[in-house]
């Protein structure tokens, strides 16, 4: 598990942490004993100055209506969707958050006087979901919302990798002749299981789209069954490729369409299994076996950034003056 610093907790007992999403912010606060203490939502702002703002809102909120002073928040953790700079809390290419280049830490230490640190979404999220699945050793947590990305963390750390980019298993080209992905490929999972393709594939209006596809499909409509399909094989190809390339014990599945709840996890069993049918090496791997589903509402993400607010590593030792 991620250690604690004393210093920065120094008779400030709470820890926060934020999960910062397109359209809402989840706080929580986290006792000593790690137990969660307060929980909020809020909406989130819009550009830099809003993103701050928000922030700096939700944080104060939750020290209210919890009932414990500001005083007593000792570190304040952010997971935000973008590139982030873990080191130096800089955000950049936050898209959905109006977001291009923003010095996250630094403007909201300025505003609340507590250290802050940030960390990409999904990779506090899989931290989060690690502790609260009480997975120890490997595990992956894969998201699966409007896009596809996974963590990974080995011994209660988040591993990124040289250059952060371990786990970005949604733009694994799976099929060179696959749909276009937004990001250049073709046939990248992320167009076969994330929200956002397989919505725009599906193409009819409609505010739950995917809940609109499996309905459709359940009718029997072979577009919807088809589509159906890729979710569920695209999502079985995230999973095999994250248990092949670092034999994670378990994979945890968030995000958007989790929403789904069993039709989303049967369908993906069903589809491990049917993949790992003519082949005793896979079949030996029992991956749907290792795969789980957060339940509904999980805190796993804020919480998650709550333990990375926390962490100082030897390598990120962040001062804060
Ligand atoms: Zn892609």
């Amino acid at each position: 598990m991620t250690g604690a610093s004393t210093a920065d907790r120094a008779g400030r007992p709470i820890r926060v942490g934020l999960d910062v999403g397109g359209t809402k912010i989840d706080a929580v606060a986290v006792d000593p004993s790690g137990a969660i203490r307060g929980r909020l939502r809020r909406p989130t702002g819009w550009g830099d100055d809003a993103v701050v703002e928000s922030i700096v809102t939700a944080v104060k909120a939750l020290a209210e209506e919890n009932g414990f002073p500001l005083a007593d928040v000792g570190s304040v953790g952010i997971g935000i969707p973008g590139l982030v700079d873990a080191e130096t809390g800089r955000v950049d290419h936050a898209v959905n958050l109006g977001v291009e280049s923003l010095d996250l830490a630094v403007r909201a230490e300025l505003a609340l006087g507590v250290p802050f640190r940030v960390e990409n979404d999904v990779k506090a999220a899989a931290l989060g979901a690690a502790v609260l699945s009480g997975v120890a050793g490997s595990m992956a947590y894969l998201n699966l919302g409007t896009g596809v990305a996974a963590g990974i963390v080995i011994d209660g750390r988040i591993w990124r990798g040289a250059r952060g980019t371990a786990g970005e298993v949604g733009h694994l080209s799976v099929d060179p002749r696959g749909r276009l992905c937004g990001c250049g490929q073709y046939g990248c999972v992320e167009t076969f299981c994330g929200g956002g393709a397989l919505a725009k594939a599906w193409g009819r209006p409609g505010t739950l789209p995917i809940r609109d596809i499996f309905d459709a499909a359940d009718a029997g409509d072979p577009h919807a069954v088809s589509l159906r399909d890729d979710l569920h094989h695209g999502a079985a190809a995230a999973v095999r490729v994250l248990v092949l390339s670092a034999d994670v014990e378990r994979v945890v599945i968030g995000g958007g369409l989790t929403a789904l709840g069993d039709r989303l996890e049967n369908g993906l069993r069903a589809a491990l299994h049917a993949g790992a049918e003519a082949s005793p090496f896979m079949r030996s791997l029992r991956l749907d076996e290792r795969i789980e589903l957060l339940p509904a509402g999980s805190p796993a993400a804020a919480f998650g950034a709550a333990l990375v607010g926390a962490s100082t590593t030897e390598k990120e030792i962040v001062p804060h003056g």
